[in-house]
């Protein structure tokens, strides 16, 4: 069961380069994972290096994982909730909602965490918006020299508790120098490994950082040796059985959907305003009816 590995391709947000793993051409979803930016490290002293203006979500829920610095997030619901390392900020758009996340005033200087969108299978993508905050998530011992933060899902006994549409597993696995995780998991499942520090080792081979390793159903377990400190991101899910078509900050079925939510966004309609956020709200691309994803911003 070889791993399949996704590299990254460098993406522009303005006032941040993100690494995009998710979606690419080689490898679109795993499970109903469905986009995957990798943002820092870096170490700043002023500035807001994470600045992104309101901008409108639909068909998804966005993860939002820290393992350095502060994530703010603010939302059209009023919600307001400073994501930060072991804290889960969870966005379900449903039918629709937009959303600002910026580096608050307050701040470490540092960042540097993921991304993530999770489509909504169709009989929960027109529900209400919501968001939730989660403070703690569940660590658990995960070999040699390792733990496992779950971050949704259920992973090695331990269950992260967090509302989620369709089969799915998300967490970071930590390992020590010379570390060993060892990890059980849901041969169900569609897998993805993303190593995002240190060096480390699967079945032999050695890992890149902020590469995806795609595992195809039928693995049932997950060896990681480190030979330094190494954090990595571990998604999962049973394949999602439903075709998406991505568009910006959109997950539909149809251009027809995509073009109606733009032009809901474009004429103030539906989403709802971003009132906490001082500054623009983000302007909708012209819509080109291309079934790829253009350029969705996070
Ligand atoms: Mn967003």
């Amino acid at each position: 069961m070889s791993l399949q590995p996704v590299p990254p391709v460098v993406v522009d947000l303005g006032s941040l380069a993100v690494r995009r793993l998710l979606p690419r051409r080689q490898r679109r979803l795993v499970g109903p994972w469905c986009f995957l930016d990798v943002f820092g490290r870096i170490a700043f002293t002023d500035g807001k290096p994470l600045d992104v203006p309101p901008h409108p979500h639909i068909g998804l829920q966005t993860v939002t994982w820290l393992l350095e610095g502060e994530a703010l997030h603010k939302d059209s619901l009023g919600s307001l909730a400073t994501a930060v390392p072991g804290a889960l900020n969870l966005m379900t758009s449903g039918r629709g909602i937009a959303h600002a996340e910026e580096t608050p005033p307050a701040h470490s200087g540092r960042l540097h965490g993921v991304q993530l969108w999770i489509a909504l299978p169709d009989a929960h993508r027109d529900e209400p918006p919501s968001f939730d905050h989660h403070a703690a998530r569940p660590v658990v011992a995960a070999g040699r020299g390792a733990r496992a933060t779950v971050i949704l899902g259920s992973l090695l006994g331990a269950r992260a508790e967090g509302r989620t549409f369709s089969p799915l597993v998300a967490a970071e696995i930590a390992c020590g120098a010379s570390g060993e995780a060892h990890v059980p998991l849901d041969p169900e499942f569609e897998h993805a490994l993303v190593p995002l520090t240190g060096a480390a080792r699967v079945d032999g081979g050695a890992l890149d950082v902020e590469t995806l390793y795609f595992m195809d159903r039928g693995r049932r377990e997950l060896r990681v040796a480190a030979s330094t400190e190494a954090r990595l991101l571990l998604l999962g899910g049973a394949p999602f059985d439903q075709n998406i078509l991505m568009w910006w900050n959109f997950v539909a079925r149809t251009p027809a959907e995509i073009e109606a939510a733009r032009d809901d966004w474009e004429r103030g309609r539906r989403f709802g305003a971003v009132a906490a956020y001082d500054g623009p709200r983000l302007p909708a691309p012209r819509f080109t009816a291309r079934p790829v994803p253009a350029n969705p911003v996070s």
